[in-house]
This record gives C-alpha cells, sequence and structure tokens, in this order.
C-alpha cells in the first residue's frame, strides 16, 4: 500500500498540454498535488495524449499514486472561418452576414460552421463571437443558408473564434463527429471520466451514457456535464440526476449568461451536486495570473478560497498548467491555499438529513449517513468502506466528514476514478478473506503506513458477506489498539 503526497480534501483537476507533457512535469505536478489530469479535445492530437496517458500511468505505478484522467469533448463549439488577413475590423452599427458558404471571411460576409444557423435563429437574438468580446445583433434570416446581423460591439474579427447563441434553441445533436472520435479513442484508453461541453439538457447525458455503452459495451467511464449554457441552468434538476458529475465551466457560462449571475449559479451547482452527492468540479480562471506570474493575484487565492468553503470537490486549472510557464507552481499554490482553508474553516458536514430518494439504495444510502453522523459523534479519524462500484465513496464523499474516508477496493477501474472525489483516497486490496479478518488486516495495514493510531475510533462499512459484493449492508465502530 502506499501513502498519497497530498492530503488535502479539495481535489486539483490540472488540464494537460505542452507545458505540462513531459514526465517531469507531471511528477513534479503529482506531487504537487495534482489529483486529476484533464485532456482537453478541443486541441492536441492522439499520438501526443497516448504519450501523456502513458507517463501518467508509469508515475502512478512509480509513486503509488491514484492520479484519475478526464477527458473532455468539445461538444456542438460553434465557430466563423477563415477571415481575410488573419483578422478585419467589424464596426460599431455594421452589418455582417453568416453564410454556410465556406467563403474566406471580410467586414461583410463569413462563413459559420452551424449550417443549421439560419434555421434555429430568430431575429432580435444575440450573437457573441470570440469570448464575448463581439456582439451582434440579428435582423434577419432566409432560413436557409444566410442570417444578417448588427454589430452592437465591434472588434477584431479573426479567424476561426468561437460562437456563442445565448438566446438561441440549437438543434444540433449533443456529440459531432469529432466528438464521436474523440470519445472512442478516450475509452479506449480508459479515461475514468469523460467530460461534456454545452450540456443543454439531462437528455444530452443520457445519449451521451447510451453511446459509450454502444461504443465499448463494457467501459466504467464516468461522466461529468459541463454547465455552461443557460438552458442547461434551467434543466439542471435533470442533469443532476442524469450525470456522475458536473462542472462548472464559468468560461463559457459567463458568455453565455451575463457574467455577474456566475458566481450565483456556482453556489446553486455546488449545493445541489453536494446533496445529490455527486463531484462538482469550478473551472477557469482560478489562477488565471500565474499563466506567466509566479503568484496568485489576492483575488484569485479568494476564489479559490471560496469554492474549498463552498464544499466544491475540486478545483480546476486550464491554461494554467497547459501552457502556463509554472505548471508545477501553480498546482503548489492552490494546494496550499486548500490546505489553508480545509485547517481552518469548518467545512465538513451536511447541514441537512439528506432526503433518500431511491427505495432501492434504502439501506445503503441511510448506513453511509449513519456512518458520517456517528463519525462526527465520537470524531472519528476514519471511515473505510470496500467497495466494488464505489457507490459508497461517492455517498461517504458527499455528506463531507471530517474524518479521512478511505476507500478499500479490487476494481481497479474505480481506483483513479474516485480520485476526483472530495477527501477519498483509494487503496487496491484483493485478499479474499473473512469479513472479520478483512477489517482487521485493513486496520493493520493503515495503522503501520500512520494513517491511524492507537486510540483512534475507526468505522467501517461494507457488505456482508463480503464476497457477493452487494449492497452496503454493515457499520462497525472499533477502537484502534
Ligand atoms: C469553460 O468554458 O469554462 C471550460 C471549462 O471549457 P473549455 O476549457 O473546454 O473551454
Amino acid at each position: 500500500m502506499s501513502v498519497r503526497i497530498s492530503y488535502n480534501r479539495t481535489k486539483i483537476v490540472a488540464t494537460l498540454g505542452p507545458a505540462s507533457s513531459t514526465p517531469e512535469i507531471l511528477e513534479e505536478m503529482i506531487k504537487a498535488g495534482a489529483d486529476v489530469f484533464r485532456v482537453n479535445f478541443s486541441h492536441g492530437d492522439y499520438s501526443a495524449v497516448e504519450d501523456v496517458v502513458k507517463h501518467i500511468h508509469d508515475l502512478n505505478r512509480k509513486l503509488g499514486t491514484h492520479v484519475s484522467i478526464l477527458g473532455d469533448l468539445q461538444g456542438p463549439k460553434l465557430r466563423i472561418g477563415e477571415v481575410e488577413n488573419n483578422g478585419v475590423e467589424l464596426k460599431e452599427g455594421a452589418k455582417l452576414t453568416f453564410t454556410s458558404e465556406k467563403v474566406m471571411g471580410n467586414a461583410d460576409r463569413v462563413f459559420m460552421t452551424y449550417q443549421q444557423f439560419p434555421r434555429d435563429v430568430k431575429p432580435g437574438e444575440n450573437v457573441l463571437i470570440d469570448d464575448g468580446k463581439l456582439v451582434l445583433r440579428v435582423d434577419s434570416t432566409n432560413g436557409k443558408d444566410e442570417v444578417v446581423a448588427t454589430v452592437l460591439h465591434g472588434g477584431i474579427l479573426s479567424s476561426k473564434k468561437g460562437v456563442n447563441l445565448p438566446n438561441t434553441k440549437i438543434s444540433l445533436p449533443c456529440l459531432t463527429e469529432k466528438d464521436l472520435k474523440d470519445l472512442e479513442f478516450a475509452l479506449k484508453m480508459d479515461f475514468d471520466w469523460i467530460g461534456l461541453s454545452f450540456v443543454r439538457s439531462g437528455a444530452d447525458i443520457i445519449e451521451l451514457k447510451h453511446i459509450i455503452k454502444e461504443l465499448k459495451a463494457d467501459s466504467k467511464a464516468r461522466v461529468i456535464a459541463k454547465i455552461e449554457k443557460p438552458e442547461a441552468v434551467l434543466d439542471i434538476e435533470n442533469i443532476i440526476s442524469e450525470t456522475d458529475g458536473l462542472m462548472v465551466a464559468r468560461g463559457d457560462l459567463g458568455v453565455e449568461v451575463p457574467m455577474q449571475r456566475v458566481p450565483v449559479i456556482q453556489k446553486m451547482l455546488v449545493k445541489k451536486c453536494r446533496e445529490a452527492c455527486k463531484p462538482v468540479i469550478i473551472a477557469t480562471q482560478m489562477m488565471e495570473s500565474m499563466i506567466t506570474n509566479i503568484t496568485p493575484s489576492r483575488a484569485e487565492v479568494n476564489d479559490v478560497a471560496n469554492s474549498v468553503m463552498d464544499g466544491a470537490d475540486a478545483v480546476m486549472l486550464s491554461g494554467e498548467t497547459s501552457v502556463g510557464k509554472h505548471p508545477h507552481k501553480v498546482v503548489e499554490a492552490m494546494s496550499k491555499i486548500i490546505a489553508q482553508v480545509e485547517e481552518e474553516h469548518s467545512l465538513y458536514y451536511s447541514e441537512r438529513p439528506p432526503i433518500f430518494k431511491d427505495p432501492s439504495r434504502f439501506i445503503s444510502d441511510n448506513l453511509c449517513y449513519s456512518a458520517t453522523q456517528l463519525a462526527k459523534q465520537v470524531n472519528a479519524s476514519a471511515i473505510i468502506t470496500m467497495t466494488h462500484s464505489g457507490y459508497t465513496a461517492f455517498r461517504v464523499s458527499g455528506y463531507r466528514p471530517r474524518a479521512n474516508v478511505f476507500v478499500f477496493t479490487s476494481n481497479y477501474n474505480i481506483l483513479t476514478q474516485l480520485n476526483l472525489l472530495w477527501g477519498v483516497r483509494c487503496f487496491y486490496y484483493d485478499k479474499n478473506i473473512s469479513t472479520d479478518h478483512t477489517i482487521a488486516d485493513i486496520k493493520f495495514i493503515l495503522k503501520k503506513n500512520g494513517l491511524i493510531s492507537a486510540g483512534d475510533y475507526i468505522i467501517n462499512i461494507a457488505s456482508i458477506p463480503l464476497s457477493e459484493k452487494g449492497m452496503t449492508n454493515m457499520v462497525k465502530l472499533t477502537e484502534v489498539e
């Protein structure tokens, strides 16, 4: 058994890129506290990803860590085509025509990758280009291949910039051709988590899960819904009930909804995910200034700290680690902020008892919650779960106990997957012995590794008999001798 290097409860997701692809830098990032690496399929090629995934697997073996991999699918991202001289100025009040014809763009006419745009859009709706730097309003559409819009806020229109249509009901499927190829690749590489961008409704998640099963029937990959569209915020209950986790994708969200709404939406999403015991990641511009600087701004320190205080499972780094100058220093800085807040702030325990909605999980859900209450009452140092599916880890982590959450499993797939969850530390364990012997053996292993000490109270939860790998039905409180 190996001991994890950092013991922060709140996890760090670090996006990979040219600045973070060598084994040396990856190792430094893991040692600094990276728990999950994100492969952003909007950039990069498969052979580079294959290399980096191999390095991560090698490092997990070398360091005894279980760093997880999240593959982030681009989803139905809209773009304009090439623009002459790689940029033209759009002046306020000017007219711009979006066409389905592949033309070289200029200040009058530009190609739009989204072919159904003239059919889906309505006059009066907004078109935002380049993360909202350019704002246009639709005047008219011919319903076939052209849309005319007026520039409300001008600037330089450059080639292939992203387009956001916050008011338009987009009729594209949730996965593009590119996403399907990327998904197949991610499943072949056994990624732990699949993130989907521009999720609009719970139905998108159902479809993604269905496609995953079609592409790879025995896939264990779990799904993260990226919340960055106003429609997704409206359908959040259904999305949370279908997904395995959520990302507050503040970059696009802040373009699609007025940016001042993002903090309130973020808090609402964290609260709802915690109630549902599903992990939630806070993403984008958390430590942005560290792309170049060696220290974060005070506002960034506050942003990370507040996300930790809200009880997010993870905070994410994007450009900071993918293209930034100091990939491991930014992880280190983030780790220090998390450690400080977790030491000083009482962020533990759900404020009110959960509602157990699923009758088929009634016993195990109650038992997981009771274990966290018992841990609080006796000030236990650890809650130890033995799990094959990982379900109890989601539940116990979701109640944010102060006690350590140690998860023992013989299932390799969940060993890395659960590394995203708040407070969870996983260990591989495959001895086939009786429940009593397993509990004693695990206690011995944890004590030998300094993770529990004599006099500590610890709580075991498991399903008995262990060999049946059924639902959790047992809780046991003991004192470490
Ligand atoms: C975001 O928009 O905040 C986000 C995380 O998505 P991406 O980095 O894929 O643009």
